[in-house]
């Protein structure tokens, strides 16, 4: 455990150098100097995903675009959509943000749904809302969801904050959910079934025509995550890439989540919820009418919520244009194509499934942990994956054809190190990991996100 703390002390908490501020300062600090010792730190901070060495994360990044973003922020950082009476251009603002991206996915005037604070909330709500219309309308009360192993996370932590049982199913060899595994966990507590468009894991898109037919004939709601593949496959198909339907356009598709602050290049903090029709839409609402503070709803888990940034999203929409995002997409897949290509010619690697823009690499050869841990010293940044072990890079819009070849020039110069020292950092913290029954690993995170967190 000391050399884990070790190793991830200098990842964690790097700051020997900056002042500490553990107590309000008696007098206020000018604000000239906070912005300065802010600037020093962030700046040294942003270099890794401005230079394209990072998977994900910052999605667009641009420093024009940044700096609109920025200007809108400022003239709306006050706006709070829990009070419409007093900025009812809100209310205006998150349906118009509803109507436009509902059209591109496909959607006609009876789609609904709310603007949130990210794909986690998106998810959490449209499972709250099945869950209590699966109650009222099915008299549903041991609530199941069918879930790919490879649909994110943010549908256990709502299984798990809403009392909901999960269902898994297994992945092809594709790296897509089983079809016939669907069909055989659907019950009469089933109150939704959920795909990926594409999954974060392995960028791989499930059978979602498929789900959407066996969805329809069972009358079974069916929740699509686009969080990563919203903004992007409506365009790769105009593209000319090879993409099947998954929206709205299919009948059985009646939810959707679409992160605009990923692919959307809206600022962080920014996703959508959409649904099929209100009927699913009003059983994510909270109402209360008998507080002692008088009437109160709201739409999201949230009460008071950024109205800032969803102006923002929404100016970012408009500014960007469909040709704005065709041109963003056609750059990410180009440079996704070529990256593609390359690691086809490095032997003993092997692309898992066939994504389209989320690469993510395996190896039965080498300790893929170790080569991870070579391209952090080379000062990469990719997500490391479980179950296969591999990792993978999301391309965005910090990725050009000259970072490409970067990362395939150091994945080599990773490859060709490994095994050559005593593997430390990631791999044999995956290792200890893995080696450990399941209440056993989360204890040790448990204790790691309190050191985290409370440890100077
Ligand atoms: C990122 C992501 C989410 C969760 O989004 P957050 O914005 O991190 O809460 C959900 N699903 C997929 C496929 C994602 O990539």
């Amino acid at each position: 455990m000391e050399e884990v703390f070790d190793y991830l002390r200098k990842i964690f908490k790097p700051y020997s150098n900056l002042p500490i501020f553990n107590e309000l300062p008696k007098e206020g600090i000018p604000k000239q100097e906070i912005l300065e010792l802010l600037s020093k730190i962030l700046n040294e901070e942003n270099y890794k995903w401005e230079k394209g060495f990072v998977s994900g994360a910052v999605y667009h990044g641009g420093k024009d675009h940044i700096d609109f973003l920025n200007n809108v922020y400022a003239i709306s950082s006050q706006v709070n959509p829990l009070h419409p009476d007093i900025w009812p251009s809100v209310l205006k603002i998150e349906r118009e943000i509803i109507e436009i991206v509902s059209k591109i996915l496909h959607g006609n005037e009876a789609v609904s749904g709310s603007v949130t604070s990210g794909g986690t909330e998106s998810i959490l709500l449209a499972m709250k809302a099945y869950r209590d219309w699966a109650r009222k309308v099915k008299g549903i009360y041991e609530p199941e969801i069918i879930l790919p192993t490879s649909a994110h996370v943010a549908f256990d932590k709502a299984a798990n904050y809403f009392n909901i049982k999960i269902k898994y199913v297994n992945l092809n060899e594709n790296f897509e959910a089983k079809i016939e595994e669907i069909k055989e966990a659907i019950n009469k507590n089933t109150i939704a079934i959920v795909a990926s468009a594409p999954c974060f894991p392995f960028g791989t898109i499930d059978p979602i025509e498929e789900i959407s037919e066996i969805a329809l004939d069972k009358n079974i709601p069916f929740h699509v995550d686009a969080c990563l593949g919203g903004f992007i496959l409506p365009w790769a198909k105009k593209l000319g890439y090879k993409v099947g339907k998954f929206d709205f356009e299919l009948e059985g598709v009646t939810s959707i989540s679409v992160d605009l602050h990923k692919y959307g290049y809206s600022p962080k903090g920014c996703s959508l919820i959409l649904y099929r029709n209100p009927e699913f839409w009003k059983y994510q609402f909270y109402i209360n009418t008998k507080w002692s503070g008088g009437i109160y709803f709201s739409t999201t888990l949230a009460g008071s919520r950024a109205g800032a940034l969803m102006i923002a999203a929404w100016a970012t929409l408009l500014y960007l244009g469909e040709n704005g995002y065709l041109k963003c997409t056609k750059q990410i897949l180009e440079v996704a194509d070529y990256i593609k290509s390359e690691l086809t010619k490095i032997q003993d690697l092997k692309i898992l499934g066939n994504p389209l823009w989320i690469i993510a690499v395996t190896s039965e050869r080498f300790n893929i942990y170790e080569i991870v841990e070579n391209m952090t010293k080379l000062g990469w940044n990719l997500n490391v994956l479980m179950d296969p072990p591999a990792f993978h890079i999301a391309i965005t819009l910090r990725h050009d054809l000259i970072v490409a070849k970067k990362f395939i020039e150091d994945l080599k110069l990773a490859i060709s190190e490994s095994g050559k020292a005593k593997a430390e950092g990631l791999a044999p913290i995956y290792g200890m990991m893995a080696s450990l029954p399941k209440e056993d690993s989360d204890e040790i995170v448990s204790y790691l996100i309190q050191w985290l967190y409370k440890d100077p």
